[in-house]
């Protein structure tokens, strides 16, 4: 307090002493305002006119003003502390991101943040004055955790921290960090609470892709087959996936923490290399690459690529460095390899590159460049002409078309050339490349040049012995088509030969027979007979053996067409039996005849497969001395199986083939005194081919044989085959019968003139065809026997002309001894009956049928 009571005297005011008179001021005392804390909020001045000293009345009224003006001031400044503050959060809750909501102590909302309009889309006033609880017209409900919480926090006056999802009018759900802490009345008493939410949910779903990655990295690194790493600053390793320890043989576990210097994996050059390796991308925060040579758990060295991958943090400073070690064993091997390859190759490999400008180089040349054209790869690098001044002239023009080619087809291309060394040889090359378009327009071809000099000379010798070769192959092909040629005429005249001979034969076998037929009808002795008998058996083997050479002509020239009848397998028994019993007893053999199936009925040409069974029938009782001969039918399926088992010699496993074969004998001592001259079986064999029926032979040495047909079966019974009876005897009365004989062979004229007259008839013989149609005696005969060789004209021209001399019809048979299949042809279709000679009396009689 200062107490000033003469203005003009006192110290304090000498400065305003002119200014106090001015204004008539003589006395001034002052009070100081204080607030209720005794700061000081100004000053309270009462001014006199008079010089003057307060009494203790007046300092009392001056204090009771001070007090009063000290409270005034003191309300007028919180009042706009008041206001400024509210001012202040009113700006800080517009603006900031937060959501902030204010509730009073009941839990109704006294202000909601605009950014609540913003997030929600609900006007403010419908939420202002309003619980969370109440029902809201935008169906906007929050979660019961927050309920909750603003509960707690209303009752208790703790603070609440909590994250909640908040589900947004258009279906979204934002994720939201809350606090909500009390606000309390100057009594201390919780008069509301402040919310306040963060959107977190950029921040979750960041979280969340960091989650995603490290473990879509943990999967990847976990299922790698190649070591990874994750090294820290001091390239330490943080993580290493499995295969790093299965690579390694050491424990996951040994490896992390550790550093490549700790000599677990890494020898020490190739860890240092690798540690200043990871530094760099510390550095730099650009990728990078170590090569490193390790040992894998077998002790097997392995080498690797270690790619070292930069992981940056949030501020985008490299945090982590990622190790991927690829295993590079075995390209570094095939590398190796190739580079030992391309050094050693008999040539060299290169990259030809053709520019757009249309400049040729190699830019890229192995060094045996050098050994091939006497060049050095830099010769070659940017300018292929001295390369090119080495082609011989005349390849030059096939290097560039065949360059011009691969260009337009995009091929490879492969083509020897020549080179010209000046003082060597020239020496043939052979060039392999594929062309490559390269972005800049050029094309490289990536190729290789082989000294291919002696495989051409080889060549060219080659072809020398080729050459050789097909003249010797030529002139070898010509002597065996004549030799072909011989062989085939050879086989004609054999055909000539045997239907000639045939004849020949036939002609006196004719007449013997015929005369012993004749001779044994004149009341023989005893003794006569035998020899007539004996002569007759001579005679029929003879025949045989004529018939047999016939039939294989015969067949041979396909003139045999076969006649499928069904034929009753009873039948066909038994007249193999009749045939061969006499024969069998004669040998005190067995014959035995076996078809368990009654009415079994094959399809066959009767007398093709009579044949054919006699055959194989004769032989089995001709190549058996003891036991017997079976011979059984049984049906097997669709066919029937014929078999003809014999107990004889058999034959042996390497003659089973042969057997089959013309005129083939097994030159047995024993069986050169049988009769036979060794085509039977080949008959057997044409006649199964042409019946197709098969045969089959199964045989032991000593022991015996079995030949088997399979023959069809029948399953039409209305074609039953009338079996022609083969030894009947002809019921044939030739009393009194005029036969008419034209025969220019004497002696076989004779024979059947007289076995003819021993039957009775009227026997009238010409020696030719001109005698026989000029003779009145010729016509109206019973019967004409004509030669067919006759002189001037043919039997069967000779028939056919006393037909046209005849009222009625004539009957008459022409006998032949030619054989030849175009003679068999043309009496086959013949209207005359024609024979085939030697013809014995029985025959002729059948023949006739008179
Ligand atoms: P061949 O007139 O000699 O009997 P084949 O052609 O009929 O002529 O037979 C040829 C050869 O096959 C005979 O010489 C004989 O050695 C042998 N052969 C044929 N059938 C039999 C058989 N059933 N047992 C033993 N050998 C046989």
């Amino acid at each position: 307090r200062v107490i000033v009571d003469d203005i003009m005297t006192h110290p304090y005011w000498t400065p305003y002493k002119e200014l106090a008179a001015k204004a008539g001021l003589a006395a001034c005392w002052s009070e100081p305002i204080r607030s209720s804390f005794g700061q000081v909020l100004g000053t309270f001045a009462i001014y006199q006119r008079e010089v003057h000293s307060p009494a203790a009345f007046e300092i009392s009224l001056i204090e009771k003003a001070v007090h009063l003006v000290s409270i005034a001031i003191e309300r007028k400044r919180a009042e706009e502390a008041l206001r400024a503050s509210e001012q202040e959060f009113r700006t800080l809750a517009e603006n900031l991101p937060e959501l902030l909501i204010r509730y009073d102590r009941d839990g109704r909302r006294t202000y909601v943040s605009p950014a609540m309009e913003r997030a929600f889309s609900v006007p403010t006033e419908q939420l202002i004055g309003k619980t969370l609880r109440e029902v809201n017209p935008t169906g906007m409900a929050m979660p019961e955790t927050y309920q909750r919480a603003l509960e707690h926090t209303l009752a208790t006056g703790e603070r609440s921290e909590f994250e909640v999802q908040i589900p947004l009018p258009d279906g979204n759900m934002r994720t939201g960090l809350c606090f909500i802490v009390a606000e309390r009345a100057a009594d201390g008493r919780i008069s509301g609470a402040i919310a306040v939410s963060r959107d977190i949910s950029e921040r979750k779903r960041m979280e969340n892709e960091i989650r995603r990655r490290e473990r879509k990295f943990r999967s990847l690194a976990e299922n790698s087959p190649d070591p990874i790493f994750r090294y820290d600053h001091d390239c330490r390793r943080l993580y290493a996936n499995p295969a790093s320890s299965i690579m390694s043989g050491h424990p996951v576990e040994s490896l992390v923490g550790a550093t490549p210097g700790d000599g677990h994996l890494l020898g020490a050059d190739d860890a240092a290399r690798l540690e200043a390796g990871i530094r760099r991308v510390f550095d730099s925060g650009e990728p990078g690459s170590v090569d490193v040579a390790s040992v894998d758990r077998d002790g097997r060295p392995r080498e690797y690529q270690v790619l070292l991958v930069p992981e940056p943090g949030d501020q985008g400073k490299v945090e982590t460095v990622l190790g991927l070690a690829h295993d590079t064993t075995a390209i570094r091997d095939a590398e190796r390899r190739m580079t030992d390859f391309v050094a050693n190759l008999p040539g060299f490999a290169f990259t030809f590159r053709l520019s757009p400008e249309g400049h040729c180089s190699f830019p890229f040349a192995s060094p045996g460049v050098e050994n091939l054209a006497g060049l050095k790869p830099a010769d070659v690098k940017n300018d292929w002409a001295p390369a090119l001044a080495l082609v011989h002239p005349d390849d030059v023009p096939h290097i560039i078309t065949k360059m011009t080619e691969s260009v337009r087809t995009m091929t490879p291309h492969e083509l020897e050339i020549r080179v010209c060394r000046p003082g060597l040889p020239v020496r043939w090359i052979e060039i392999h490349s594929i062309p490559l378009r390269q972005a800049d327009g050029s094309i490289l071809w990536h190729g290789i040049m082989l000294d291919v000099d002696e495989r051409k000379r080889n060549e060219a010798e080659l072809e020398r012995h080729r050459h050789h070769l097909e003249k010797l192959v030529e002139d070898r092909t010509q002597a065996l088509s004549i030799a072909k040629e011989t062989a085939e005429a050879a086989t004609r005249a054999k055909s000539q030969f045997l239907a000639a001979a045939s004849h020949d034969l036939r002609q006196p076998l004719q007449a013997i027979r015929l005369f012993n037929d004749a001779l044994s009808m004149t009341g023989l002795g005893e003794v006569q007979n035998k020899i007539s008998s004996n002569l007759s058996k001579s005679v029929n083997s003879l025949g045989e053996l004529l018939n047999q050479l016939l039939d294989l002509s015969r067949l041979d020239a396909g003139m045999i067409e076969p006649q499928p009848v069904v034929i009753q397998a009873g039948d066909l028994l038994g007249v193999i039996g009749a045939e061969f019993d006499a024969v069998s007893r004669e040998k005190s053999l067995s014959l035995n005849l076996f078809c368990p199936q009654q009415g079994l009925k094959l399809f066959s040409d009767y007398n093709l497969l009579l044949t054919l069974l006699r055959n194989l029938v004769s032989n089995a009782v001709k190549y058996t001395a003891r036991g017997g001969v079976l011979v059984s039918i049984r049906q097997r399926g669709d066919r029937a199986l014929i078999q003809v088992w014999d107990t004889g010699i058999g034959i042996s496993p390497e003659q089973t083939d042969s057997i089959f074969e013309e005129y083939f004998q097994i030159g047995n001592p024993e069986r050169a005194r049988v009769k036979g001259v060794g085509l039977g079986l080949s008959i057997v064999k044409r006649l199964s081919k042409l019946l197709d029926i098969g045969v089959r032979v199964r045989s032991r040495e000593g022991k015996g044989s079995v030949f088997e047909l399979n023959v069809p079966l029948a399953n039409e019974p209305e074609m039953h085959a009338t079996p022609p009876a083969t030894s009947a005897s002809p019921e044939c009365d030739l009393m009194g019968k005029r036969i008419v004989v034209i025969e220019d062979d004497a002696i076989v004229a004779k024979a059947i003139e007289f076995s003819l007259e021993m039957e009775g008839a009227q026997v009238i013989l010409f020696g030719t065809a001109e005698d026989a149609l000029g003779s009145a005696e010729t016509m109206g005969a019973d019967y004409y026997i004509s030669d067919y060789r006759l002189p001037g004209m043919d039997g069967l021209r000779l028939l056919d002309a006393i037909q046209r001399h005849s009222t009625g019809q004539i009957k008459g048979v022409v006998l032949t001894g030619n054989t030849s299949p175009e003679q068999i042809a043309l009496m086959q279709s013949s209207r005359w009956k024609v024979l085939i000679k030697p013809v014995d009396l029985s025959m002729l009689l059948t023949a006739m049928a008179l």
